[in-house]
């Protein structure tokens, strides 16, 4: 035990006692929508890995080739020399996808949240006054980013754009002489809940509202849109900043905005999570450029997620469960209390299935879930046996 442990023992014993402490668990390896969790092979319905590309053969080919050519390391951070020609080609080929001017990867999701915002917004506020408008359910990178920028956050009902319109109206007719900023910081799908922004009508309020929209598309990414490249792509021209993760749908790590040439020239010379942190490693890299060229050949695999997220929905209601607004490929099962978010958990682990508790503070009190996670390498038996076993758990 050391001097510093005093500072949150209790803290820890109190959670104990709660029987919610927070435990890692080790997974080895095992094939797409599997794991074995403590030695326990189980079905995954857990990951992040939406497409199954985690194990897709031409991601770690590429990857053993990219780091078998360029090394384990990319030696420094960008700016120093470690930009190498293989971020530029995985950016380039980004922003093609994505249909915008430029693309600059990061580190990862959570951080170019929580840097990025805040370069945004120091730019927004060196010009006047800043109106920040966020989503109540943002995720805590999202609103790590705003925090850390300093901006008070107008937080507006989770996914209700009547809400947010009302806001804007509000603030709109009593400033519209003062020169404001307005960014509305939200994401495409929303990670817990699986409901997503209609990203047209976001478009049209922020055009309405001389607004900047920064869109988090960390799953939707590989998912959703046109060529499965995000929800961004509806309304062409409209999401100033696009924001998505390559860990998720993408198989790999890392994180990229996609948007204007002098947006990533901007975010190059100011971000400190861009410049004071280690170019990403070519072997990161090889797996994102393989990602990159399989995602436009998805279709089939985007249909397949849709209406397994179809048929689990309404399997899960029709069994009593609430699954929220969902309308993706995750699908929480809310239960409310966090002890009985837990113990169906477990219950559903002795069956051999995943489905993680999420429970506060990421999710609001009182809506804690299974949160059920499809991906198209699960084989529609795994659904079945899902549903079976959300049958006899609630038995
Ligand atoms: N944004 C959202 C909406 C997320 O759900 C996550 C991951 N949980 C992140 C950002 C962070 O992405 P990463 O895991 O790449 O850090």
């Amino acid at each position: 035990m050391s001097k510093l442990d005093s500072l949150f023992s209790s803290e820890l014993a109190a959670a104990d006692d709660r029987r919610v402490r927070r435990r890692l668990r080790t997974a080895s390896a095992a094939p797409p929508g599997r794991i074995v969790l403590n030695g326990a092979p189980v079905l995954n319905f857990s990951s992040n890995d939406y497409l199954g590309l985690s194990k897709h053969p031409l991601l770690i080919e590429r990857a053993r080739e990219w780091a078998a050519r360029h090394g384990a390391g990319a030696q420094a951070s960008r700016l120093v020399c470690g930009n190498l020609d293989l971020h530029e080609q995985v950016e380039a080929k980004l922003a093609r996808l994505k249909g915008t001017e430029a693309a600059l990867l990061l580190a990862s999701g959570w951080q170019a949240n929580a840097a990025v915002l805040p370069a945004l917004l120091r730019a927004a506020a060196a010009r006047g006054e800043v109106e920040l408008y966020a989503d109540k359910l943002n995720h805590a990178s999202l609103h790590h980013g705003c925090q850390a920028a300093g901006v008070k956050q107008i937080r507006f009902r989770h996914n209700d754009l009547d809400h947010l319109e009302r806001l804007l109206a509000a603030r709109a007719e009593t400033g519209l002489d003062k020169p404001v900023t307005r960014f509305i910081v939200t994401e495409s799908v929303f990670s817990m809940d699986g409901d997503r922004t209609d990203v047209a009508r976001l478009a049209a309020l922020a055009d309405r509202y001389q607004a900047f929209v920064y869109l988090d598309e960390a799953h939707a990414t590989g998912v959703l849109g046109p060529g499965g490249m995000g929800l961004a792509g509806l309304a062409p021209g409209h999401i100033d900043l696009a924001m998505g993760t390559f860990s998720k749908a993408l198989g790999g790590f890392g994180a990229y905005v996609a948007g204007s040439r002098a947006l990533c020239d901007y975010l190059i010379n100011t971000c400190s999570g861009f410049i004071y942190t280690t170019a990403l490693p070519p072997a990161v890299l090889g797996a994102m450029d393989a990602a990159l060229d399989l995602v436009p050949t998805l279709d089939a695999e985007r249909a397949r997620l849709e209406a397994a997220g179809d048929y689990l929905r309404a399997a899960l209601q029709a069994l009593g469960l609430d699954t929220g607004a969902s309308s993706t490929q995750i699908v929480p099962a809310i239960v409310g209390d966090e002890g009985r978010a837990l113990a169906m958990a477990a219950d559903l682990e002795r069956r051999g299935l995943l489905a993680v508790a999420i429970r506060p503070p990421t999710v609001p009190a009182g809506t804690s879930r299974l949160r059920v996670t499809l991906s198209a390498a699960h084989r529609d038996t795994d659904v079945e046996q899902l549903i079976a076993g959300f049958a006899a758990a609630l038995a």
